[in-house]
């Protein structure tokens, strides 16, 4: 895993720093992990109830098929 400081952009980092979060695009319930995406560098991020991190598109793509809306 990159370094937080290696990971996204100022903008995105800032909001993790800063108690909010990147737009969010959905929520994984079987992870229980919540996946969002900066407008301004385009980077995926998920986020658990440890921590946040961004991960590459096929991540989210994968999680993204097996979602299950309730
Ligand atoms: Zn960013």
């Amino acid at each position: 895993m990159k370094e937080f400081d290696d990971q996204g952009c100022e903008i995105c980092r800032q909001q993790w720093l800063s108690g909010t979060h990147p737009r969010e695009l959905f929520v994984c319930a079987s992870e229980q992990v919540s996946f969002y995406q900066c407008d301004a560098c385009g980077a995926y991020w998920e986020e658990t109830n440890r921590y946040a991190a961004q991960v590459d598109q096929d991540r989210v793509q994968r999680c993204r098929d097996r979602r299950v809306d309730v």
